[in-house]
């Protein structure tokens, strides 16, 4: 993990790779779909509409990950929304489908 080490540098920013992002959508992607089908069995004896409302967040979540791959394809990956500046790789290693940096998700949050 050597980008913890160095601080972030404006202008050069570290940016995931389009076939690491990939990777991680991916890997993000099957998550989701295993999680839906977990609730999609727990959900015999959980009531319909909790199970509702757990499904929807995670097709919402779905939804975004679809969006991200979109954007891979598209170059536009890795931009903030907001700012239109680079999102920091850290960030999206950890999530990967995300639209903003820190400080923009905090505003439309
Ligand atoms: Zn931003």
């Amino acid at each position: 993990m050597s980008s913890l080490d160095t601080p972030p540098t404006e202008g050069r920013p570290e940016r995931l790779t389009a076939h690491e992002a990939r990777q991680r959508l991916e890997h993000e992607r099957n998550a989701r779909l295993t999680q839906l089908r977990a609730i999609e069995e727990a959900g015999r004896d959980v009531a319909d509409q909790v199970m509702a409302v757990q499904k929807e967040a995670v097709r919402r979540v779905l939804a975004e990950i679809e969006a991200a791959f979109a954007r891979v394809g598209d170059g536009s990956y890795g931009a903030c929304l907001g700012c239109s500046r680079p999102v920091p790789a850290e960030r999206l290693e950890i999530l990967p489908y995300t639209r903003f940096c820190v400080a923009c998700q905090r505003h439309s949050a």
